[in-house]
């Protein structure tokens, strides 16, 4: 298999879609191997197929503010692959929205979905919608539009969205009251639900849960736990929280959050009422890093990233490509022995390359974000089977899929030394299902 040639030709069809071609590209390195040792994937044309979506629906969303001033918005929902399941993955409103990252999410989420062992297609949309500033009658107006063109290609069978950056209970609750509106169906369409309306419990935690449940079994692999280990996070919003969270249940100490302006660096910790107070914030659409450093006389830094600080472990949980080389570097002079990704391609691939030639303990966010998703499919068999579960079985549930995940990564990733890359690892046990399943199925 030749990645040059390949990676050539999807250039010239795909221009400038930066993101998507840094997420292939880092695929299909790491399945070289298994691909030449399979000849049937090729026979089948089983790469050309997989990095072309199935479908890619981009559609028009007019809303009117509280003054009645009217602006458009590029809607998108991008269904990548349904070898294995119904489409699923988030939707993402930011401003920074566009073809080529909701592309390299929805491909991510391929392999992803794969992972978890439900049976989840790979999908991703959104909007450049800045949710941001807006009052809850404008997201609710800008939701009940976007739907108005997103229900005719969802549902329960086909593909059921979920929340992502901007995208939390409040909007999936507008969308879904738009859905029901529209189809006269109360079904699983969505995930990431309210509680009183079909939503699972530890489902907003969930992600973040994962990420350091993941975190936790790779520790485990080297005699070490998160008792006492100084932990660096980035971002402060659904996967963040959560993280920050289990971190501190697990004995392990936060002391950074950051925001796209800079970082706060927290050396007492952040846990308990501090977690309580940005959620607070959070609630009421402010920004939560700087007020948090003048509430507890903390140090904010203006236009830095934390992975300057020295810490344990790093959990990145905030946007792609949050994480270069001089971080990494950064990170690993201060005796880093852990990055575990919460965000979707936080780290870019010369940081990869650092961590991995370290022999640092990295888990790509395919793998150790996958508790969000595979939380999502529990709440769609939870609505299949009209039960509810207690958050003591879904967090089992979970726990249980995270440590399976992590299994996968380590029957793939493990070279003759015993170190354990969980980027080729997550890649290749993903790639195979869904491989397997395009064959079984026919083009
Ligand atoms: P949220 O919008 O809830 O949180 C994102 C956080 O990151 C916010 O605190 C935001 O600050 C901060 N942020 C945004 N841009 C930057 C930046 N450039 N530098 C530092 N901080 C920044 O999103 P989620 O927590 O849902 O998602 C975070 C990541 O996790 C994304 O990559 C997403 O795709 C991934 N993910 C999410 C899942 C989920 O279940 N929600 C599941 C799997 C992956 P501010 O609010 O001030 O902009």
């Amino acid at each position: 298999m030749n990645v040059d040639k390949i990676m050539n030709d999807l250039t010239k069809k795909n221009p400038g879609e930066v993101e998507f071609l840094q997420a292939v590209r880092e695929v299909l390195e790491s399945i070289v191997d298994v691909v030449e040792a399979n000849p049937q994937f090729e026979e089948a044309n089983i790469i050309d197929r997989i990095v072309e979506p199935d479908r890619v629906l981009i559609f028009k969303v007019p809303w009117a503010d509280d003054k009645g001033k009217i602006y458009v918005n590029k809607g998108y929902r991008i269904q990548f692959n349904n070898a294995i399941g119904p489409y699923k993955g988030g939707l993402r409103f930011h401003p920074s929205v566009n073809l080529s990252i909701l592309k390299f999410l929805g491909f991510e989420q391929i392999f992803k979905n794969s992972l978890t062992s439900l049976p989840m297609g790979g999908a991703k949309g959104g909007s450049d919608f800045n949710p941001k500033g807006k009052s809850n009658t404008e997201i609710m107006r800008f939701c009940q539009s976007f739907m108005m063109e997103l229900h005719k290609m969802i549902g329960p069978e086909e593909d059921v969205p979920a929340g992502d950056i901007g995208v939390g209970g409040r909007e999936i609750g507008y969308l879904y009251g738009m859905y029901k509106r529209l189809t006269h169906e109360h079904t699983g369409v969505l995930t990431g639900k309210g509680l009183n309306w079909g939503g699972s419990l530890v489902r907003p935690e969930a992600t973040g849960f994962g990420n350091v449940y993941f975190a936790e079994e790779m520790l485990k692999t080297k005699g070490m736990n998160f008792k006492g280990k100084t932990v660096a996070i980035s971002g402060f919003g659904n996967v963040a929280w959560g993280a920050a969270l289990k971190v501190n249940q697990l004995g392990g100490k936060v002391v950074t959050i950051s925001g796209p302006d800079g970082y706060v660096y927290d050396p007492e910790g952040i846990s308990g009422k501090k977690i309580d107070y940005m959620l607070e914030l959070r609630a009421s659409n402010q920004d939560i890093v700087r007020p948090y450093s003048f509430e507890y006389g903390v140090e904010f830094h203006e236009g830095k990233r934390p992975w300057e600080v020295k810490c344990d472990i790093a959990l990145p949980c905030a946007t792609q490509n949050e994480l270069d080389a001089e971080d990494a570097k950064k990170l690993i002079a201060n005796g880093c022995i852990c990055v575990c990704e919460g965000a979707n391609m936080p780290s870019t691939p010369e940081a990869i390359e650092l961590f991995l030639e370290n022999k640092i303990l990295f888990a790509p966010g395919k793998a150790a974000n996958a508790g969000g998703v595979a939380t999502s499919g529990l709440e769609m068999s939870q609505n299949s089977m009209k039960l509810n579960w207690s958050a003591e079985e879904v967090d089992t549930r979970l726990h249980e899929i995270m440590r399976n995940i992590h299994s996968s990564c380590m029957k793939y990733g493990k070279d003759s030394e015993g170190y354990v890359n969980y980027v080729k690892g997550a890649n290749i046990a993903g790639f195979l299902k869904v491989a397997n399943a395009m064959l079984d199925l026919g083009f």
